[in-house]
């Protein structure tokens, strides 16, 4: 095994999230088996190199998987907070390229020169044809054989946690754009209460294939040889108060009971905590996060290509 972004051997084993488990929280969460992929439990190993977290195996979720999920009325979400983030950067003579643009989403309102969205899905590429939006059915490498300098901004939003070939995709990125480009990549952010959630299942595989600290943006201007222009944390958003307050509340309990963390905790002690934190959060959620904002889920990197 070696780490997805790095390539890198130098990795430790941070836990293992037993089969059993992850199999039954996905089955109540969207009613899929997991196990149609997965055989064996699943290690999640720390990158000693750049600090990137990825799970072993590290396999993606299928069709099934992804048709399972998208029913859940959180799935498709028009208009993420970050998307803001990510037009404020963008000019009239810029040359759009978004990876994983789902239909299109972020293309709306974008005020720029040309736009490309690359997406797997056909239904995706349907309805933002619909829209006279352009996404084409394929990977960003087999994009950059034939579109190498073609870009002078490259996006993703919520999509590099989901990709297993981590370098290749960002190489390929990279590649796309001309000197001086930029390359944004949204993610959820391990340096965040993410870090620490209760039985956040969605944070795992198969859905989530890496887990992001800021040292990993760190490490990727040194090893591609790219500035990092801005390193943002999202504050924490309004749709996520109860989370937070929940995930601060389920923490407290660990340190007064002496609940060690885990990604995955079915135990009685934790079950009791996750009661008084519902409760607990539903008040607090109410409370001072419009005036005191936390850091949120979600952190953005911005580079440039020299
Ligand atoms: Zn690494």
């Amino acid at each position: 095994m070696s780490c997805p972004l790095c390539h890198s051997s130098n990795l430790k084993e941070l836990e293992i999230l037993p089969l059993a488990d992850l199999a039954s929280v996905y089955q109540s969460l969207c009613g899929h088996d997991i196990r149609d992929q997965y055989q064996q439990d699943v290690k999640m190993l720390g990158c000693n190199e750049c600090g990137l977290i990825h799970f072993d195996p590290l396999i993606a979720g299928n069709e099934a998987f992804y048709n399972a999920l998208q029913h859940k009325p959180w799935y498709y979400s028009d208009d993420k907070e970050e998307f803001h983030f990510g037009r404020k950067w963008i000019t009239n003579q810029d040359d759009v390229l978004e990876i994983g643009s789902g239909k299109g989403a972020f293309a709306k309102g974008l005020n720029c020169k040309s736009y490309t969205g690359l997406d797997f899905s056909q239904k995706a590429v349907d309805m933002a044809a619909a829209q006279g939006i352009t996404i084409r059915r394929e990977t960003v490498q087999e994009h950059a054989r034939s579109h190498a300098g073609k870009y002078s901004f490259a996006c993703s939003f919520q999509v590099m946690e989901h990709v297993t070939e981590v370098r290749e995709v960002i190489q390929a990125q990279l590649d796309c754009l001309r000197s001086g480009g930029k390359l944004l990549i949204a993610v959820p952010s391990e340096d965040s209460y993410l870090k620490k959630a209760f039985n956040l299942v969605l944070n795992l595989p198969p859905h989530h294939m890496s887990r992001w600290p800021d040292q990993s943006f760190h490490f990727i201007a040194q090893s591609f040889g790219v500035k990092l222009l801005e390193l943002h944390h999202m504050p924490l958003a309004a749709m996520h108060y109860h989370d937070y307050a929940f995930n601060l509340l389920m923490e407290s309990f660990r340190k007064r009971w002496n609940i060690p963390y885990r990604s995955l905790d079915r135990s009685l002690k934790a079950q009791s905590a996750r009661i008084f934190s519902l409760v607990g959060a539903k008040l607090l959620r109410h409370g001072f996060f419009s005036t005191n904002k936390p850091v949120g889920h979600t952190v953005i990197a911005v580079f440039e290509k020299p």
